[in-house]
């Protein structure tokens, strides 16, 4: 298949415009998306590690606080003493207020013995009745757990704090065993816990200082709740503690107990998405806008630059092709390769001009060496001295008579002027063709001898006999019918004849009959043309006077 040059620019130009577009896609839906995706969710896991943060911050104080409690002796003593003794009131009163609790961030103590039974259970303004409290907050077990270490010695680990799901409620707590200050350490007394509730007012308090909306639903509470039921079953499904935002830009997370069970749903609000999803997004219209003007632009400037100056060259081509003109020349300037490329060309062109003037000038001379007419086709008067001068001998050899006739076209310069010079030679053809035609003898010669004049060489002719030849030409000529407007003695295009007749002699040489012949004519000129007018040559008795109108 054969395409243009513009077919193949225009499917480039698709090519292009298509590349561009799956590129912009695929760069999007390979490279963009995916980025913009690990980065939004970089900036989501840090906003759950601020919420984090405030939750292990409030551990950190809790484990603290109750470690400088259950080293104490005050507490040691206290444990020790009975409810009803000074030294217990006067402990609670010292150490367990309001103030100090809510100094501390601490919602309740709790005093358990070895048996992990409750022995003294306080709360924050009182809110629980004490008793209620201890009979109700079951504690954690925090003894030690063994652990196996790799160079397999035991260590003991103590639990001293984290997330618990009490009876009222999940709770983060810090531990602490009970001993005296004195050295080496005995055997704890018991231990004590200090929490704090996880409830809305604490997740109100971190959404307050965060600036987000942070949402908690305990664990135990979700159980008839379908969607909390679908977010910890996916959680669970995906072996992780956080799920990705999901489509109403929420961020759900659990917080797991020491034991590592979930216990709290956090649903924290993301920050807005700030992309589009979508594949085709504003980037890509843009990118593919520009990338499709650019593609226009380069396609437009190609076009103008070379193919539409390659077409103009190719027609001009097939025009200098067609018409032979190679005086053309290709629009050639002087900036780029295509320029000099048509440079070269129309140096070619001239060369080739040159060569054709050459040759026609050659040409001109080579027909005028032959001796034919290149009009009419019939001898031109190259010959014709050669011939009269041969016929002459061969006439006195046999002792018979030649003719020479003139003939002279009347009224052929006003026929040029008016009727043009094209139709003065179509003439001249016709003339040339009708003399031909009626000279009927293989002897008798017919020459153009110049401009619109024709002369003829009878042999074996005597003036009587060329006389009617001379009239039976100037009849067949007239008989044409050749319309002429500007000529005197007619209305169509006549000739006038001038005849000269010899008796040649062989031993005379320098006759000059075409002279001869020519002062005839002017005769049959001065007689009032479309005439024959004899002349007698040599002969005496040749010379004949003839008009015939
Ligand atoms: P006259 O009757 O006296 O012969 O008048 P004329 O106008 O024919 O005479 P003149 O010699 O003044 O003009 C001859 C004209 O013949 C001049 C030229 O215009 C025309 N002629 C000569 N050769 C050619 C030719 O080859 N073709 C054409 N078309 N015309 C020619
Ligand atoms: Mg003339
Ligand atoms: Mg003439």
């Amino acid at each position: 298949m054969k395409f243009s040059l513009s077919k193949k620019l225009i499917g480039i130009l698709g090519i292009g415009l298509l590349l561009a577009f799956f590129g912009q896609i695929g760069t999007r839906y390979l490279f963009e998306i995916p980025t913009l995706i690990t980065l939004e969710s970089q900036s989501d896991a840090k906003d759950i590690e601020q919420v984090r943060l405030a939750i292990s911050r409030l551990q950190r104080s809790l484990r603290l606080s109750v470690s400088d409690h259950a080293a104490w002796d005050q507490t040691y003593e206290f444990f020790q003493s009975d409810e009803n003794k000074p030294l217990f009131q006067n402990y609670i009163d010292a150490n367990l207020v309001d103030e100090t609790l809510e100094t501390l961030d601490v919602d309740g103590v709790v005093f358990v013995d070895v048996m992990g039974k409750v022995k003294y259970a306080f709360e924050r303004d009182r809110i629980r009745d004490n008793d209620v409290l201890r009979d109700k907050f079951v504690p954690p077990n925090v003894d030690a757990q063994k652990r196996y270490q790799e160079n397999g010695e035991v260590e003991h680990e103590y639990i001293t704090g984290g997330i618990y799901e009490s009876n009222i409620g999940p709770v983060s707590f810090g531990a602490g065993h009970i001993l005296p200050s004195e050295r080496p350490f005995p055997e704890p007394i018991g231990t004590v816990f200090f929490w704090r509730l996880l409830d809305q007012s604490f997740f109100v308090a971190i959404s307050k200082d965060l600036q987000t909306e942070v949402r908690f639903s305990p664990v135990s509470e979700t159980v008839g709740n379908t969607r909390k039921k679908a977010i910890l079953d996916a959680l669970q499904e995906s072996g992780s503690w956080q799920l990705p935002r999901d489509a109403k830009e929420k961020l759900h997370w659990v917080l797991n107990d020491i034991q590592g069970k979930p216990v709290i749903l956090i649903a924290q609000s993301a920050n807005k998405r700030s992309f589009s999803q979508t594949v085709i997004s504003h980037s890509v219209i843009v990118g593919f806008a520009c990338s499709a003007l650019i593609l226009t632009i380069l396609v437009l400037f190609f076009s103008r630059t070379v193919i539409t100056r390659l077409l103009l060259a190719r027609s001009l081509m097939l025009e200098i092709i067609n018409t032979g003109d190679y005086s053309r020349r290709l629009p050639a300037g002087k900036s780029d390769e295509l320029d000099s490329m048509f440079y070269q060309f129309n140096q070619l062109l001239g060369y080739i001009q040159k060569q054709n003037q050459e040759l026609l000038e050659q040409n001109k001379t080579l027909v005028e060496l032959s001796e034919q007419d290149a009009l009419t086709g019939i001898s031109n008067r190259r010959y014709l001295d050669e011939v009269l001068d041969r016929t002459w001998r061969q006439c006195a050899r046999s002792g018979k008579m030649m003719s020479v006739l003139m003939i002279d076209v009347d009224y052929f310069k006003p026929y040029n002027d008016t009727y043009g010079h094209p139709a003065g030679d179509k003439v001249l053809v016709q003339i040339a063709e009708t003399l031909q035609h009626n000279l009927h003898r293989a002897t008798d010669y017919l020459a153009r001898y110049g401009g619109e004049e024709f002369c003829v060489v009878l042999t074996d002719t005597n003036n009587s006999a060329a006389v009617s030849v001379a009239e039976r030409l100037r009849v067949e000529i007239q008989n044409l019918r050749i319309r002429s407007d500007v000529s005197d003695c007619a209305d169509v295009v006549t000739v006038s004849i001038g005849v000269a007749t010899f008796i040649p002699d062989a031993k005379v040489h320098d006759i000059n009959m075409v002279k001869a012949a020519d002062e005839a004519l002017y005769e049959a000129k001065a007689l009032g043309r479309n005439c024959v007018y004899l002349k007698g040559g040599m002969s005496k008795d040749g010379l004949m006077n003839i008009k015939r109108n």
